[in-house]
């Protein structure tokens, strides 16, 4: 693998191409589903069963897609997993929609339960991060590396150990490890010489 491929592999997709990726399955299975339906205005009075359609057409064309997509990789690879995502879209359809012939609620739901269920995941992604987490914790008192002591006017938690506050230099009240600024004379906790966030376990 050459090296400038080795670092796209390596390098993390932004949001803003993981929008772009999902967006351009969406248009890449929408347009696959419209022709078919164009198609099956044109010859569906040829056919046996219009379902014949579908299957014949949407399932090599998942089939070849995703046999592709493992094929493109370092820089290309974002396309490579769009082609595997347009594959199995597909192929999830089609099949669904075999299976869920006659019940179209049932599958309207499961895509509703699932659209959904990609949407919890994509906010719990975004804002459960470690940092939020901290904060809401010492927004109810409780400690912020395990959520379980109680930590008001205290120094350590009583429940994991770890320090939570720090004495101020200058006017010796309690400040949290936390606080950008002693809450009693407005010193920047940064100038503080006692242990930070980032050093703390
Ligand atoms: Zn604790
Ligand atoms: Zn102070």
């Amino acid at each position: 693998m050459r090296a400038e491929e080795e670092i796209a592999e390596e390098r993390e997709l932004s949001r803003a191409e993981k929008i772009l990726a999902v967006a351009m399955v969406a248009f890449l299975f929408l347009a696959t589903w419209e022709a078919l339906f164009i198609a099956l205005d044109e010859i569906g009075g040829m056919l046996p069963d219009e379902r014949v359609l579908f299957y014949g057409v949407s399932i090599p064309v998942a089939m070849v897609s995703i046999l592709v997509a493992p094929r493109l990789r370092g820089f290309k690879k974002i396309y490579g997993n769009v082609l595997m995502g347009y594959g199995l879209l597909l192929l999830i359809c089609s099949v669904g929609m075999f299976i869920l012939d006659c019940l179209p609620e049932v599958a309207a739901a499961l895509a509703g339960a699932t659209g959904s269920g990609a949407g919890i995941w994509y906010l719990r992604k975004k804002y459960y991060t470690p940092e939020r987490v901290m904060r809401s914790r010492l927004s109810k008192g409780l400690c912020p590396f395990c959520g379980r002591g109680k930590i008001e006017g205290v120094f350590f938690c009583p429940e994991c150990g770890r320090r939570v506050a720090l004495k101020c230099e200058r006017c010796g009240a309690r400040v949290g490890v936390f606080d950008k600024f002693c809450p009693m004379c407005g010193a920047p906790v940064e100038s503080l010489s006692a242990p930070r966030l980032r050093r703390s376990p």
